[in-house]
């Protein structure tokens, strides 16, 4: 069949700030980061690959991997003329992306009269808040809901063969902003999208800097969407993926995925960014997989995971499916903030499960957060000793401390509404700077004390543990990455002034 003339451009435009890089793409909390690390963007991907199957010509366009600066990125975007812009947006970088939709159509009106693009605005910013965009910039679609993927070829079909729109889009139609209805996910089976075409969506840009690959080149899965706990009230996935409304693919095609990775690419190492790994059933077929297929000799695997849901027996199956990097949220070791932001763990579940993690020779990286508006310094120190206590007992190996941000959308974000808790609604500042909550701590403390986690951690047992682990070349190497990218992170938190 031939290609469609009709062209969409996947697009990250350059986003330039002297706090950092935009780590924007699949990111739970948006941040300007120093680390030079990078994110496949893996339902944009899926995205890319769906429509290219489908005879569109699609254009991968991540102009911040690339490196590329603004002009070079829009001489690019002009070259090619795409028919379709789409722009991921987080809460941050919306206003940024306002303004370039305003360049983008100014000089298609201006200076290229051939050229009408329809520009696309997909994430959970927009998901939370879809008209506020039209009321700040010429975009002509906004798509609600996760689905990325599914929903963009509807546009696709919709756009050239003047097929039925599915429900969650947003729209200008005679002057009015209309919509297709609330949008759906159930129906949307993973099994049927193709599996994603990695030279298509440029895997090399992503495979290298990233700290969650040990070995690489790497990559990211993502075999469900999104987790399915899905209730935290502060994570904004919950926002594009509800509570309720998870789905994964088969294990026997996230196997077949991970032997294209394996022969076709020659992957070291995979990272499957699914909100949290699907347990039970599907996580017991998928390791015994591949032990079955040889994959655990040949490739290593990390996920995100909670705490409290696996004994050791299923530890163990993972430490020999060859796991390594597990991601947990922490978040508070206070049984306070635990129950109020719907994590429903116990705060001795993580000493538990961290235990059983490293008795299967997998390697924890744990996520922590400061500013809660209820907590005090004292209940944040609770936490900093924990997470120190659990460095220097060998629980954990890796962690990334923040400040909690509560994004449009989430059920945190209503609570501090309904609490008069907000100190700005300019969403350029909700980029973990500052503190966006009203909180008994100062910016300084939260600071110095996101500042002490990071540096806490570093005891000198840990540090000795460390060096003692070191048995390969890949170890040294990646011990001495992380240890610089470590120390880059304490600029995305500058100093405290006290
Ligand atoms: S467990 Fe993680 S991914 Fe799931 S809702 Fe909570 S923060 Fe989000």
């Amino acid at each position: 069949m031939s290609k469609s003339k009709f062209s969409i451009s996947i697009s990250y435009p350059p986003l330039i700030n002297s706090k950092g890089i935009a780590f924007l793409s699949q990111n739970r909390q948006f941040q300007w980061t120093n680390t030079g690390n990078y994110i496949y963007p893996i339902i944009p991907a899926y995205a890319a690959t769906l429509l290219q199957k489908n005879n569109y010509k699609v254009f991968w366009d991540d102009a911040i991997a690339q490196k590329l600066t603004y002009f070079q990125w829009l001489k690019r975007l002009i070259k090619n003329k795409p028919n379709m812009i789409v722009i991921e947006s987080k809460t941050p970088t919306i206003k940024s992306h306002w303004q370039i939709i305003k360049n983008i159509k100014n000089l298609s009106q201006t200076k290229y009269p051939d050229w009408h693009p329809k520009i696309v605005l997909i994430g959970d910013h927009v998901t939370a808040f879809p008209l506020e965009s039209f009321d700040n910039c010429p975009v002509d679609y906004v798509i609600t809901g996760g689905d990325y993927d599914f929903m963009l070829l509807s546009l696709a079909n919709h756009l050239t063969k003047k097929t039925k729109l599915e429900p969650g889009f947003y729209y200008k139609k005679n002057k009015k902003i209309v919509n297709s209805g609330p949008f759906a996910l159930k129906h949307h089976n993973l099994d049927t999208l193709p599996i994603i075409d990695r030279d298509l969506t440029q895997w090399k840009l992503y495979a290298y800097q990233n700290t969650n690959y040990k070995y690489t080149p790497g990559t990211y899965t993502m075999f469900g969407r999104d987790c399915w706990w899905g209730r935290c009230t502060f994570c904004s996935w919950t926002t594009t993926h509800p509570a309720g409304s998870f789905r994964s693919v088969s294990p026997k095609r996230a196997l077949d995925e991970i032997g294209q990775l394996i022969n076709k690419y020659h992957i070291k190492e995979i990272f499957d960014d699914t909100g949290t790994l699907p347990i039970g059933p599907w996580l017991m077929e998928f390791c015994q997989g591949m032990i079955d297929r040889g994959y655990n000799k040949k490739i290593k695997f990390g996920c995100n995971m909670r705490f409290g849901h696996l004994d050791q027996k299923q530890y163990d199956l993972m430490g020999n499916a060859g796991f390594r990097f597990i991601l947990y949220g922490l978040e508070s070791s206070n049984q306070n903030t635990l129950d109020r932001i719907e994590k429903r763990t116990k705060v001795q579940d993580s000493r538990k499960t961290l235990a059983m993690a490293k008795k299967s020779g997998l390697e924890p990286h744990l996520t922590i957060m400061i500013g809660y508006p209820w907590e005090t310094e004292k209940d944040a120190q609770t936490t900093l000793n924990e997470a120190r206590q659990l460095f220097k007992d060998g629980l954990a190996d890796s962690m990334q401390a923040t400040r909690i941000i509560p994004y449009p959308g989430t059920p945190l974000f209503k609570e501090c509404q309904d609490n008069n808790w907000l100190l700005t609604d300019n969403w350029d500042d909700y980029d973990m700077r500052q503190p966006i909550m009203k909180s008994s701590l100062s910016p300084q403390q939260q600071e110095k004390l996101i500042q002490s986690l990071f540096k806490g951690v570093l005891t000198p047992k840990f540090l000795i543990r460390k060096v003692l682990s070191i048995r390969s070349p890949a170890d040294v190497k990646f011990l001495s990455t992380y240890a610089y990218k470590y120390l880059k992170k304490l600029k995305d938190f500058p100093s405290s002034k006290i």
